[in-house]
């Protein structure tokens, strides 16, 4: 039940969009203030990373 206050507090009070972190391993949600609605990682520093370096390492294990 806080869960659901806490996403009417956001939608209701913050400027922007709400949505789920575009990392499937990531279960956070972003608020994305772009006015290009471009947003798709709850933090460019922890999942886009994350995820960069990821992929860069399934790539070179396959050689
Ligand atoms: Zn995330």
């Amino acid at each position: 039940m806080e869960l659901v206050l806490a996403w009417y507090d956001v939608r209701e009070h913050r400027p922007g969009r709400l949505r789920p972190c575009g990392n499937d391993e990531c279960r956070l949600f972003l608020l994305d203030r772009s006015r290009a609605n471009t947003a798709r990682r709850c933090s460019m520093k922890t999942c886009g990373n994350r995820l960069k370096a990821r992929r860069h390492q399934e790539r070179a294990r396959r050689g």
